[in-house]
């Protein structure tokens, strides 16, 4: 967001920039979940990528990278053609592998892309028209639980008939978490008849149901998939060295271990001097060194070590104006928890849509 946001400073230098992406907005995921309970319009949460692109005077192609040649410099897209490159960032993100899957099943949807969200919106809103249907969420961690209780305030607050909904957590819902935080997200949910089942894995996903490793299926009408994300694939599609999650293995200046000319930040590189969690925190803490370096390399300067920094903020929405917040040693759940969240998104959002105008 910090590079796109000064594009310029690169076109005064005299460079040619051009932004890949698949869609001419990019849309910040940790507003996601309250987009999908309609806290948020898709305005609100989104950010005009290709206006703020070309208003700077670089170029903005609509189109998803597919591979790269490191040795010919050069991009491949989805549609066949490639770019050729200088100097690369790489913040393609991360996606939730669909298992075996077919990309056009109407019932079920991943987290991510977040744009996707809206169309599962829009289904749960019909498919809870009248009808008592049954939502399972596979997947425990924070996603899956932020994903249920928005669908929960997506229902309740539409006054539609409220359904089943049941988070399928694998062994142990929110197992990266200290037991404070994990017990208050549980007790938020259940409270409100959020069903959470764990101890055991989702085995087989079909059409209408599910069959856990114990043999049990249960039938759904609608499943979010939420089992967690991977780096993009395009670094192991093109044999450039990875970490073992599959991101673009980087050194401490956020560059290619393998090539000096690539650089990446967020959820689709490995740091591989600490492995780090695929929180947006760490992207959005990258930018500024991200950045910097980008400048740097193009003008042959010394290159800036990132450090990730210490503890973060977690707040997680849960749905129904409320949240669970923890920094250190404080926990906090309910309305305030969710009011902060709320007032950190919104400010880091405008911030970013005041370059729209
Ligand atoms: C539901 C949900 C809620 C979350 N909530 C929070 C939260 O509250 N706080 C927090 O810190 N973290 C949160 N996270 C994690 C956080 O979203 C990620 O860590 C963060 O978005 C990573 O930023 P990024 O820029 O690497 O990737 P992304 O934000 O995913 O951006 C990747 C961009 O690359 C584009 N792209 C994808 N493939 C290609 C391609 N092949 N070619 C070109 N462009 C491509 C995408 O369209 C997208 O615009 C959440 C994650 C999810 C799924």
């Amino acid at each position: 967001m910090v590079t796109l946001a000064k594009l310029h400073t690169f076109i005064e230098k005299g460079h040619r920039v051009t932004v890949i992406g698949p869609s001419d907005y990019h849309y910040y995921s940790g507003m996601g979940p309250g987009m999908l309970g309609k806290t948020y319009s898709p305005a609100d949460i989104r950010f005009a990528t290709k206006h703020v692109v070309e208003k700077q005077g670089a170029t903005f192609i609509r189109a998803k990278a597919v591979r790269v040649n490191p040795d010919k410099k050069i991009v491949t897209l989805d549609a066949g053609d490639s770019v050729p490159y200088d100097i690369i960032s790489f913040n393609a993100g991360s996606y939730v592998p669909r298992l075996n899957l077919s990309e056009d099943a109407e019932t079920i949807f991943s987290v991510k892309p977040i744009e996707k969200l809206l169309q599962a919106q829009a289904k749960i809103l019909e498919l809870t028209d009248g009808k008592k249907i049954s939502i399972g969420i596979l997947g425990g961690g924070p996603s899956s639980a932020e994903v249920a209780g928005n669908i929960w305030q997506l229902v309740h607050n539409a006054g539609r008939t409220m359904p089943d909904i049941r988070i399928f957590a694998g062994n142990r819902f929110m197992s990266r978490f200290p037991e404070n935080v994990r017990s208050k997200v549980q007790r938020s949910l259940e409270k409100r008849g959020i069903e959470i089942n764990s101890g055991e894995y989702v085995q087989s996903i079909a059409a209408k149901s599910i069959t856990l490793t114990s043999g049990q299926s249960h039938s759904l009408d609608f499943v979010f998939l939420a089992m967690g994300v991977k780096p993009n694939p395009i670094f192991k599609n093109s044999g450039i060295p990875t970490g073992p999650d599959g991101g673009l293995e980087v050194n401490e200046f956020l560059q290619s271990t393998a090539y000096p000319e690539i650089f990446g930040g967020g959820d689709c590189i490995y740091f591989k001097k600490q492995p780090l969690d695929k929180v947006g925190v760490y992207a959005v803490r990258q930018n500024p060194v991200l950045f910097r370096n980008l400048m740097a390399a193009l003008s042959g300067e010394a290159l800036t070590p990132f450090d990730p920094g210490g503890d973060y903020l977690l707040i997680f929405n849960l749905g129904g104006g409320t949240g669970v917040l923890r920094k250190r040693w404080l926990l906090l759940e309910g309305k305030l928890a969710f009011i902060i969240k709320d007032a950190i998104d919104r400010k880091f959002m405008k911030k970013f849509q005041a370059l729209e105008d």
